[in-house]
C-alpha cells in the first residue's frame, strides 16, 4: 500500500530528502508507505504496530544479552590443552595483554552500545505509552540515534566466523552455546532496525500534546462562557 495519510492533529511538514518536495502528508498509514510525488524517494515506512513489536524485540534481546555474553561460544583444544571463550573473557584477555585501546572499542561496540541500544528501544516504546515519560523518551530518541551506529555485533560475528575457519587447522574447534545466543541477539538487533519507526514515536507524543492543549482550551472557554 503507497499512499499518503494526513497528519492533522500535528499539522507537520515534511521536505523530501531527495528533491526537498515539500510534502502536506508526511506520514504513512500503519504497515503502508509514504513515497515523492515527484521523485518517487520513499518518505516514510510505517511498519504495523511498530512499537508493540519494537518493545517485545528489544526485552528479548535484553534477555539474551545474559547467556549471550556468558556463556562459552568457542571451546578450542589442542591436543590435551583447551579453553573455553566468552564475549567478556575475550575482551578481558585484550585488557590483559595490554591491548587497552583495542579491548575499550571492542567492548564499547560489542557489549556497551548494544546493550544500551536494547535498552534505550525498550524504555522508549514501553515509555512513549505514558504521557509522563514524554520528555525523557524524547531525550532517549535523540540518544539512540547516537548509540545505534556503534553497535556493531555483526562485526564481532564475522571475527568469531574468521577464527573459527582459520583456527580450525591448528586445533579442534567446538561452537558452545553461547555463539548460539549471539546469532539470535544480532537477529533481534536487525529486527529492531525493521521495526522501530522513530516517527511513531513523535507523532505519538505530538497528538497527545495537542489533545491536552485542545481539551485545556476546552476547559478555558466553558469557564469563559
Ligand atoms: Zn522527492
Amino acid at each position: 500500500m503507497e499512499q499518503g495519510a494526513n497528519d492533522s492533529a500535528t499539522g507537520w511538514q515534511q521536505a523530501c530528502h531527495e528533491c526537498d518536495l515539500l510534502l502536506g502528508n508526511s506520514s504513512a498509514p500503519p504497515g503502508g508507505k509514504l513515497v515523492c510525488p515527484r521523485c518517487a524517494a520513499l518518505i516514510h515506512r510505517n511498519p504495523a504496530r511498530s512499537i508493540h513489536y519494537t518493545a517485545a524485540l528489544s526485552i528479548s534481546g535484553l534477555l539474551l544479552f545474559i547467556p549471550a555474553a556468558t556463556l562459552p561460544m568457542l571451546n578450542f583444544s589442542i591436543i590435551a590443552f583447551g579453553s573455553e571463550n566468552t564475549l567478556l573473557n575475550g575482551v578481558f584477555s585484550l585488557f590483559g595483554a595490554g591491548y587497552i585501546w583495542l579491548a575499550s572499542l571492542v567492548l564499547f561496540c560489542s557489549v556497551i552500545a548494544p546493550f544500551f541500544r536494547f535498552l534505550l528501544l525498550a524504555f522508549i516504546s514501553l515509555g512513549c505509552l505514558w504521557g509522563a515519560l514524554d520528555r525523557p523518551v524524547a531525550r532517549a530518541v535523540r540518544w539512540y540515534q547516537h548509540i545505534k551506529e556503534w553497535a556493531m555485533l555483526d562485526v564481532y560475528m564475522l571475527g568469531v566466523l574468521v577464527a573459527l575457519i582459520k583456527m580450525q587447522s591448528l586445533g579442534r574447534m567446538v561452537v558452545e552455546s553461547g555463539l548460539y545466543c549471539f546469532v539470535g541477539l544480532m537477529v533481534l538487533s536487525n529486527l529492531t532496525l525493521l521495526s522501530f519507526d522513530q516517527q511513531s514515536v513523535w507523532r505519538r507524543m505530538a497528538r497527545r500534546r495537542a489533545a491536552t492543549q485542545a481539551a485545556g482550551n476546552g476547559e478555558s472557554s466553558g469557564a469563559a462562557s
